[in-house]
């Protein structure tokens, strides 16, 4: 290992949902191994806040309001970060949402939201990316699954297909940019506390208790897990890992 292997000072991270949750806590990491940070999400107020965050950690940041659905706002955004921040070298896909119902009550319109905003989001940005991470020569995409990535619930009929999608989607870019020296890994968070899971703890009775009871290391996870696996996936420190999905769970999804 040189002293080199996990220093990004000099490379550049757009981070879907970087501006709260998990997002937030990666960028955090990367910014703290010396990354310049675009935060991009749809909230403008929380987006601010990031920005103000991360600077703090002395790198520079910008905030790209951007819907990560829309093709066009895509291009425009990854247009943006690298005229602004004059390159780009890693990507994070962690912009994600859940609409809780089975299937036989799930809408088609509810089916599209969740797979639009969790899976093809994923490959509009690393479309649009791919120039620009294949010029820096060391490009690196992470994308956000779930433990849904493995098993399946019966509330989470799109949620849990769009986060499978997103293993295999990983598996196929990493073969075909590997030749671009393009790392592309997964990472699958357990229960984490966030914005996200909050409402679900309100709305599920004994959800709290049952995580807890469930998750090997006894406690939920904190978006402060997230920092560690970031940096690695984004330095040269995964330079020959590709295509991996790494559970960053406290041990849920090795528990029988
Ligand atoms: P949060 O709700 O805290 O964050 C979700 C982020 O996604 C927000 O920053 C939001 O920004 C952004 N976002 C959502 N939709 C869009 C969109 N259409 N365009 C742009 N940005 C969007 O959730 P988490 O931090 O918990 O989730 C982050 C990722 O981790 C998701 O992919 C989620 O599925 C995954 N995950 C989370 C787990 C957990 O336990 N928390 C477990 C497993 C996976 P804005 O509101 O500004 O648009």
């Amino acid at each position: 290992m040189t002293s080199g292997t996990f220093d990004l000072r000099g490379r550049v991270a757009i981070v879907t949902g970087g501006n709260g949750g998990i997002g937030l806590g990666m960028a955090r990491g990367l910014a703290d191994a010396g990354a310049d940070i675009a935060v991009v999400g749809r909230n403008e107020t929380k987006s601010a806040a990031a920005v103000e965050d991360l600077r703090k950690r002395g790198v520079k940041a910008i905030a790209v309001a951007a819907d990560v659905t829309d093709k066009a706002a895509v291009d425009a955004m990854v247009a943006r970060v690298a005229a602004e921040l004059g390159r780009i070298d890693v990507l994070v896909n962690n912009a994600g949402m859940s609409i809780r119902k089975p299937t036989h009550t799930l809408e088609l319109d509810e089916w599209r939201t969740v797979l639009d905003t969790n899976l093809t989001s994923a490959f509009l940005c690393s479309k649009a990316a791919y120039p620009a991470l294949k010029a820096s020569g060391h490009g690196k995409v992470i994308n956000i699954g779930s433990m849904m990535s493995i098993f399946a619930g019966a509330y989470a009929p799109a949620y849990s297909a769009s986060k499978g999608g997103i293993v295999q989607f990983t598996r196929s870019c990493a073969c075909a940019w590997a030749v671009d020296n393009i790392q592309v890994n997964a990472i699958l968070p357990g229960w984490i506390d966030t914005d996200l899971t909050k409402g679900a703890r309100r709305e599920v009775a004994g959800l709290h208790e049952r995580v807890l009871a469930r998750t090997p290391a006894g406690r939920w996870g904190d978006v402060g897990d997230f920092a560690g696996i970031a940096v690695f996936l984004a330095s040269p420190a995964s330079d020959f890992v590709t295509g991996a999905a790494i559970p960053v769970d406290g041990g849920f999804s090795v528990m029988a």
